[in-house]
């Protein structure tokens, strides 16, 4: 799962409209109508993601089957679920909690898209480990080049980026330092996300919400989190609806060998 799903459990009480906003990615907004509460989703950045929320319930009905897992746009406001008093006598209540990924799960892959290599032009790098990888790619189409620490990392495809990790120092084949590496993560005009990963410490040129482009720097490669050697991982994936990910393969332009898929053992030029 993503360093950026989250668990939020709140309690919510007859009274006046209410909102909890979380990590500035987006709030949720109760408003009481009279015997309904409807309940929004209200993103506060300008990319989609998908979450799983689930309602504990006392005297209301939900207008949608329990747990909802959705996407919601960028920069909107979406109503997720309205709740119906059934005794209007009596009192109610509801409680939430919610898990959330960036990305939308319904994401289709745009197969027309052809990515450029991660790097600059002029050098080969080898492909240490590829697709299905029995080191650490089993059932992901994930690619490895082996490079220096410190080789310059460039977008293989223009996107938003969505989540940036540049504080970590330590690197190496403990696996207790999976979660611990620095990575770059950019939304794709098709919804899908571009994984760049094991950077160096500090080795992140770009912002959150920055728009970049095919081919521009975006930072340098390096050895941190679970690693045998300095590379960088690169994958395609989008959201799943049980907030993990499904890993895509894609094609890339190569000066060597044209457009082509990767093969682990073979070196590529841009
Ligand atoms: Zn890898």
């Amino acid at each position: 799962m993503s360093t950026f799903l989250a668990i939020l459990t709140l309690l919510f009480l007859p009274g006046p409209d209410w909102s909890e906003c979380y990590e500035d990615t987006f709030c949720i907004e109760a408003e009481d109508v009279g015997n309904r509460v409807d309940v929004y989703v209200r993103s506060l950045v300008p990319w989609d993601f998908t979450m799983t929320l689930n309602m504990d319930l006392e005297n209301m009905r939900p207008t949608e089957d329990l747990p909802l897992v959705d996407s919601y746009r960028g920069n909107s406001r979406t109503r997720a679920v309205s709740l119906s008093v059934r005794d209007i006598g009596r009192s109610w209540t509801f409680r939430f909690d919610l898990q959330w990924v960036n990305g939308d799960f319904r994401a289709r892959h745009d197969e027309g898209v052809v990515y450029d290599l991660p790097f600059g032009s002029g050098v080969d790098y080898l492909v240490g480990q590829g697709a299905y990888g029995s080191l650490s790619h089993q059932g992901k189409y994930a690619l490895d080049w082996d490079m220096p620490e410190g080789t310059p990392i460039r977008a293989a495809r223009s996107g938003i980026v969505i989540e940036v990790q540049e504080g970590y120092t330590e690197g190496g084949i403990d696996p207790a330092l999976r979660s611990r590496a620095n990575f770059i993560k950019i939304r794709h005009s098709d919804g899908t996300i571009g994984h760049y990963v094991h950077l160096r410490h500090l080795g992140v040129e770009v912002d959150l919400g920055d728009r970049v482009f095919t081919g521009q720097l975006i930072g340098y490669s390096g050895n941190t989190g679970f690693s045998t050697g300095p590379h960088l991982h690169f994958e395609v994936f989008s959201a799943t609806r049980e907030l993990s990910r499904r890993t895509i393969p894609v094609r890339f332009r190569t000066a060597s060998r044209g457009v082509t898929t990767l093969e682990e053992g073979h070196y590529y030029r841009r």
